[in-house]
């Protein structure tokens, strides 16, 4: 079995490429190296995954907005037994400052792999969506309940992904899972999401700046529990929207005062104006993956955390020079 995995140096990607390849299958992983963060973190999960991997894994610098790369590259590594579209601009609050950026990546970009598949008679397209789809909507967030009011440009780019993906899938059959991931944390994680900088800036004994007061709860989840509900998702299941979350919601104060402890230092905590572009809470129904994925998340929150640390401390001189904006 073979999967053409998008986005493969991101933080996601590199674990489903390591997942996949446990698994047996062969990797054709892309990705455009893009600026959306320090790009020394994309090198360095990219190096790993080509010494760790011994072969089943490939690297094509590509993009998945050059429609004549993307022939190119299936005419030469296809044929593909599933795609996984992991690429994207992934910023909440960065989306309102150049949101054609996002609506080029996240829309344009899906709609010219949903294409590829279609001429090319690849079976199955996994995409990466978000609880950010859900705003401000009641919680648990379940996979029927409407999505028509999200708060960013981010949000709205995903939103519309999927519901291309679902024509795709009326027009032509596609079989699609659009899977909503809920705040994905661990190591190598990413450096503009808030559990990479709490670590850094707690390790490092610089000032944490947190935005409100600190009650708002994200349903953190581990990255080794979203690469394998995506690869579980590569199955036949026609169309179908599913959140991958922890069904366990926590503050981020109390995710601050957890990371305390496994780093062994306080933090200087400076609070800020809250983020508009922020929900209040997200929390997943899991029954649909329990369901149709036979998923069930396996890391707790205290070992997933101690998991981040570690890395952070193993890799220290990396992650303490990645820059944070
Ligand atoms: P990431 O930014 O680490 O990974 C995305 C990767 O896509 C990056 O390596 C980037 O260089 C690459 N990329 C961007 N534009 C590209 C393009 N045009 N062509 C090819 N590659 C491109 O982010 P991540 O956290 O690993 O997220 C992976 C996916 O999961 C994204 O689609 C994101 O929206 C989604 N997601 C993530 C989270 C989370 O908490 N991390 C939550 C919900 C959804």
């Amino acid at each position: 079995m073979k999967a053409l995995v998008t986005g493969c140096a991101g933080f996601i990607g590199a674990q489903v490429c390591g997942r996949l390849a446990a698994d047996g299958w062969e990797v054709v992983g892309i990705d455009d190296m893009s600026d959306g963060y320090d790009t020394r973190l994309k090198d360095w999960r990219r190096d790993r995954l080509e010494e760790s991997l011994n072969g089943r894994f490939r690297f094509t610098l590509l993009s998945i907005g050059d429609r004549d790369g993307l022939e190119t590259l299936i005419e030469r590594e296809g044929p593909f037994d599933g795609v996984v579209n992991l690429a994207a601009r992934a910023g909440v609050r960065q989306s309102l400052m150049n949101p054609w950026l996002y609506f080029d990546t996240n829309v344009t970009g899906t709609l010219n792999l949903l294409d590829l598949c279609r001429r090319h008679g690849v079976p199955k397209l996994v995409l990466a969506s978000t609880s950010s789809v859900y705003g401000d909507g009641e919680r648990p967030f379940r996979e029927d309940q409407p999505t028509d009011r999200p708060l960013s440009p981010y949000a709205s780019s995903k939103k519309a992904a999927e519901t291309l993906c679902y024509t795709y899938h009326r027009q032509f059959g596609l079989d699609v899972s659009v899977l909503r991931y809920f705040t994905v944390y661990g190591p190598a994680g990413r450096p503009d999401m808030s559990i990479f900088r709490f670590v850094r800036w707690i390790a490092e004994g610089e000032v944490l700046a947190l935005y409100g007061d600190g009650t708002q709860e994200r349903d953190f989840t581990f990255v080794d529990d979203i690469a394998r509900g995506t690869v579980a998702a590569l199955r036949p299941l026609g169309y179908e929207v599913i959140n991958l979350g922890s069904d366990r919601p926590m503050s981020l104060l109390s995710v601050v005062h957890k990371l305390e402890e496994f780093v062994g230092r306080e933090a200087k905590i400076d609070h800020q104006a809250p983020a508009p572009a922020d929900v209040k809470a997200t929390w997943a129904s899991i029954d649909k993956a329990r369901t149709l994925l036979d998923w069930e998340p396996s890391t707790s929150l205290e070992d997933g955390l101690r998991q981040a640390v570690d890395w952070y401390l193993a890799n220290r001189a990396l992650a303490a020079a990645v820059r944070l904006e």
